[in-house]
């Protein structure tokens, strides 16, 4: 499984070696039954995942983009309106957006937790739109379009400041969607409700994605929506299956974006197991930062406020020399990842957008420091050890170098990844 000198950035092998007798029965018993679209497996596995996210409704799909997009589509986005999110997220939160025909706009991150700052979403709102029209919609005040939704994106397993968030869109009649494929079993102290919240159930739908490498994943490519409106999971289920209420009776035109029966089947059983999964993220997250405080303050640790228990689908850091120090980590056989290394705005795919650099100076700045540790259930305390020790290693040996050269050397604000990447350097951008 794991090469004992080697520290792999994820392990998708050995919780399924340990699954593999109940994983291999969920194939045989649809081999036998044919069941392979649909049906019991797929619907029992929605109503768990429903109560696992204190959800009333959950709907399979074949993917979190799928989930993002029906969603988007059954919560009314329609085409020419616009739909705020976050520059620093994967790229399938906004193409979901584009494919329901809307248009992203971007407001820039908390600087700590990574996640939509709630108070550029306030500027944005009440300098750039203003509610009005004749039935109380926001409208953008240069281009006229209508602000449909807001996409709070969970990053990293940390769920965003959702009162503030819910508080402006109630405000400014925005639909929420959360974007919680990374956040599975993510919680949120919610002043408003007086009670802890978990992710999935506090917008008027959220997606999650399944993707293997996910804290809950399929064998294979999946996705749900959880929802507690009977209308919305109505419409998504449409959506999924062709714009079909009644086989062969077409309301809607839709899609093919159903769950299948088989990787149903195989997140039911490993739903089983993702309470324990995450408390064990979550003490290798106590874990890492014990060992990686260091006095000179130069690794910055993941931030978690009071009011949040995240799931550390990522662990991710801040160096200051980031490029150095993986390839310090690679050198001693750590794996590690970018997520991700040129926020959306500065993507060439959406040029068209007309941000440029600059526009979100916090989700820039983080995009040329971040990088993640290894983290999975299964990481050992030796292993995150070693992987202290070389991390540790490498920043103190940048201080070195920068008190030599650079004595003052300060975090500012140039971005050299996105500036090669826009000049078509691309072998020069970070991380790839
Ligand atoms: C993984 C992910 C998605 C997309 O999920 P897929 O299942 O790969 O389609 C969307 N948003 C975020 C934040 C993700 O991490």
């Amino acid at each position: 499984m794991i090469d004992q000198g080697n520290i792999p950035f994820l392990d998708l092998v050995t919780p399924h070696v340990e699954l593999e007798d109940r994983l291999c029965e969920v194939f045989k018993k649809a081999l036998r039954s044919a069941g392979f679209v649909g049906g019991s497996m797929v619907e029992e596995f929605e109503r768990e995942f429903a109560t696992y996210c204190d959800s009333q409704y959950c709907a399979g799909v074949g993917s979190g983009t799928d989930a993002l997009r029906f969603a988007l589509l059954g919560a009314g986005v329609t085409p020419g309106t616009i739909v705020i999110t976050v520059p620093n997220t994967f790229i399938a939160t906004t193409e979901a957006i584009s494919q329901a025909g809307a248009r992203p706009a971007f407001v820039d991150v908390d600087e700590h937790s990574y996640n939509m700052d709630p108070e550029a979403l306030r500027e944005y709102l009440e300098t750039q739109c203003e509610l009005g029209g004749s039935n109380d919609r926001t409208i953008h005040k240069e281009t006229g379009e209508t602000v449909a939704a807001v996409v709070p994106v969970h990053l990293y397993g940390q769920m965003a400041n959702m009162d503030a968030i819910l508080e402006l869109a109630d405000r400014y009649n925005l639909v929420v969607v959360e974007d919680a494929c990374q956040a599975h079993g993510a919680q949120y102290f919610s002043e408003k409700a007086g009670r802890w919240r978990v992710a999935g159930s506090m917008g008027r739908a959220a997606a999650f994605s399944f993707y293997p490498g996910k804290n809950l994943g399929a064998c294979g490519e999946a996705g749900a929506v959880t929802t507690n409106d009977p209308e919305l999971a109505a419409r998504v289920r449409m959506m999924r299956d062709h714009g079909q209420a009644r086989k062969y009776f077409h309301d809607c035109e839709g899609y093919n974006g159903r769950l299948d029966a088989i990787q149903a089947g195989i997140l039911k059983i490993k739903l089983q197991h993702l309470a324990e999964w995450n408390a064990k993220r979550q003490t290798n997250a106590a874990r890492y930062r014990e060992l990686l405080d260091s006095p000179q303050g130069v690794l910055r640790l993941p931030y978690e406020p009071s009011w949040s228990k995240a799931v550390h689908h990522l662990y991710v850091v801040q160096v200051e020399n980031r490029d150095q120090f993986q390839q310090d980590m690679a050198e001693a056989g750590i794996g590690t990842g970018i997520h991700y290394p040129v926020p959306l705005h500065l993507q060439k795919a959406y040029g068209k957008l007309g941000y440029g650099l600059g526009d979100f100076p916090v989700a820039e700045a983080a995009a040329s420091r971040i990088i993640s540790l290894p983290m999975y259930p299964g990481l050992g305390a030796d292993q995150q050890r070693r992987v202290a020790e070389y991390a540790l290693r490498s920043v103190a040996r940048t201080a070195d170098r920068q008190s030599e050269f650079a004595p003052s050397m300060a975090y500012g604000g140039e971005y050299p990844g996105a500036a090669a990447y826009l000049s078509g350097n691309a072998a020069e951008v970070s991380g790839r």
